[in-house]
């Protein structure tokens, strides 16, 4: 018998194939994160036992407690962390994620750079840009994406691409395609965008990488 985690993961992934299609792109160039903050062992190990690979956590500390026990259990599972990120949390993060989703000044990535020399860890990181322009709201300034990008490029990490979360109670899709313009002049490639409400949508305006967590984790 299947789990609830596994069927409600199997109609994502066919609403993410559906939604490549109708773009004419291929859904196998869009990755399910699977957004785990607050869920339990139990319920991230059905999503691992029905075939899910790609993880992600919002919080430093909360991932420590539970992620280095499932990833010595579980070959194959790449951890993505997707919250702010301080950098004096810069080793700790570098240790544990495979992928930062986070990264919106050159501060950062200094920490980062610097704990990645010392650990022999390159993670790959997305920038995160403040794509509605939000006060309070993480992420870069979109005029500071190209300095981010050329950092990015003279550091040791790999550039995975720009990542943004478009501001709460308005249409995304805007937001979404000024993010994939945005990616497009500076040749950058992975576009992180799309969750519960908007991973369709996303999709269809070029989302690599969906984070996906209550439509997974909630009926
Ligand atoms: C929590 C979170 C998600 C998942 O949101 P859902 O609406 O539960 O799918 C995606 N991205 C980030 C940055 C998050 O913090």
């Amino acid at each position: 018998m299947m789990s609830i985690a596994a069927t409600r993961r199997d109609s994502i992934l066919e609403s993410i194939a559906a939604a490549a299609k109708l773009a004419r792109r291929d859904a196998a160039d869009v990755t399910l994160i699977a957004i785990s903050k607050t869920r339990g062992a139990d319920e991230i190990e059905a999503l691992i036992a029905a075939g899910q690979r790609h993880f992600g956590e919002s919080r430093v500390q909360e991932a420590q407690s539970k992620w280095p026990q499932l990833l010595a259990r579980h070959n194959g599972v790449r951890l993505h962390c997707v919250g702010r990120l301080q950098s004096n949390k810069a080793a700790e993060a570098v240790a544990l994620f495979d992928t930062i989703h986070s990264l919106d000044r050159i501060s950062l990535l200094e920490a980062l750079a610097k704990a990645s020399e010392k650990s022999a860890r390159t993670p790959a990181v997305y920038i995160q840009v403040n794509i509605g322009e939000e006060e309070q709201k993480g992420g870069c300034a979109i005029g500071d994406v190209g300095a981010l990008v050329t950092a990015v490029r003279q550091s040791p990490l790999p550039l995975a691409g720009l990542m943004a979360i478009p501001p709460l109670g308005v249409e995304p899709s805007p937001f979404f395609a000024l993010l994939a313009k945005i990616a497009r002049e500076h040749e950058v490639g992975g576009l992180s965008m799309g969750m519960s409400d908007d991973y369709r949508a996303a999709v269809m305006l070029g989302a690599t990488a969906v984070r996906v967590g209550t439509a997974l984790f909630e009926d």
